[in-house]
């Protein structure tokens, strides 16, 4: 996929710029530029452009808007000591964002083209990349269906486009957070879309969410659409469940099963956690197995992952049943452990003995 540039005449000035990077947060500001190819049926991909981030102009009848075809990724560019720029694993995104683009009928984006239009648009806007741990800047991959009509089928037409936005922490991460354990509503079946990122898992994951606020929770916890008993995600990040103490732990993570999106994040601790010595384990964990074993003191933390947040601890669970408290309810060593490790690894503090960073400049 060739590249044409054509960047905004009009960037911000480094006073906007430097302040709006300042003010942290996730996804209020976005940078300068935005990338944006074109698929059409038995043409394929055009040539991307990168441009002024601006307003879409789209039809009404335009079949994204009505039948919600679409699919997104995230991943972050992390500041390096030697003031350069890193990716953190884009392929494995890439490669992601190919399998979701295969289960939502969108054409397919070689990873190659994915990894290097994210590549060119880091490098235009190398200058809205935050510097201190813990920022970075986001990027948000995305692809629309773009044929115009209200048939349904499969859109003969697509558009992908790449955002940027400069992104301090998402969550406190010495704040554990209290999440709701949803029986009412589930995420995703068998056969369905779970283990896709499209954007209709979190439009019907947004009621169980104000549920769980009007509970008093920061977050749903699902369960498994058969049973509603076995623990699979949290929100939009991946579960970790900490048993026994010490060098001797396990780190546990529930297994995917083909409901669960199959996070990098989550990917990349069970070998993080592996460096560190832990036992690392897959499997199925129940709601009673969860509230029993904080009771006995067999799980000592729990933790969500995922690229927005890295490690976000979760001090308690509420459910139908009770509210269980992890332990003493704030932020475990383990967890600590593995998520200043992994960020060490991904601002370049730490040896990247697997080889995920991918240098940009
Ligand atoms: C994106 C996402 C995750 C986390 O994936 P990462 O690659 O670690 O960011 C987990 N669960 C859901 C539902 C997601 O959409």
């Amino acid at each position: 996929m060739r590249i044409h540039l054509n960047p905004n005449p009009n960037p911000a000035t480094e006073a906007d710029r430097n302040a709006k990077i300042a003010e942290g947060g996730f996804g209020k500001y976005y940078t300068d530029n935005m990338l944006i190819a074109q698929w059409s049926e038995g043409k394929g991909w055009s040539d991307a452009e990168l441009k002024a981030y601006g307003p879409l102009s789209l039809d009404p009848a335009t079949s994204v808007l009505h039948y919600g075809q679409e699919i997104f990724e995230g991943l972050k560019a992390y500041g390096q000591p030697d003031g350069g720029i890193s990716l953190f694993r884009p392929d494995a995104n890439g490669e992601r964002f190919a399998k979701s683009a295969a289960r939502m009928a969108l054409p397919e984006l070689p990873v190659e083209d994915f990894v290097k239009t994210v590549t060119e648009l880091v490098k235009s806007e190398s200058k809205w990349v935050p510097k201190n741990v813990g920022e970075s800047l986001y990027i948000r991959p995305f692809m629309i269906a773009t044929e115009v009509g209200l048939g349904v089928r499969p859109s003969n037409h697509a558009t992908y486009l790449v955002i940027t936005t400069p992104a301090s922490a998402y969550f406190n991460p010495n704040k554990a957070v209290t999440v709701w354990i949803s029986t009412e509503f589930v995420r995703a079946a068998q056969g369905g879309t779970g283990a896709a990122k499209t954007g209709g898992n979190y439009a019907g994951s947004l009621l169980a969410q104000k549920q769980a606020a009007a509970e008093g929770c920061d977050q749903v916890v699902w369960l498994d659409a058969t049973e509603r008993k076995w623990v699979e995600e949290m929100g939009g990040m991946n579960l970790y469940f900490i048993k026994g103490s010490g060098k001797d732990a396990t780190v546990f993570t529930p297994k995917l099963t083909g409901t669960l999106l199959a996070g990098v994040t989550r990917d990349s601790i069970l070998r993080v956690a592996k460096d560190l010595g832990y036992k690392v384990e897959e499997g199925m964990l129940s709601v009673e197995q969860w509230r029993d074993g904080v009771a006995s003191g067999e799980i000592t933390e729990i933790f969500a992952c995922g690229t927005a947040a890295v490690v976000s601890p979760i001090g308690a669970a509420k459910s139908a049943q009770g509210t269980w408290k992890t332990g003493d309810g704030e932020p475990g060593p383990i967890t600590g452990q593995i998520r200043n490790h992994l960020l060490g690894i991904q601002h370049g503090t730490i040896e990247d003995k697997h080889g995920w960073n991918v240098k940009v400049i």
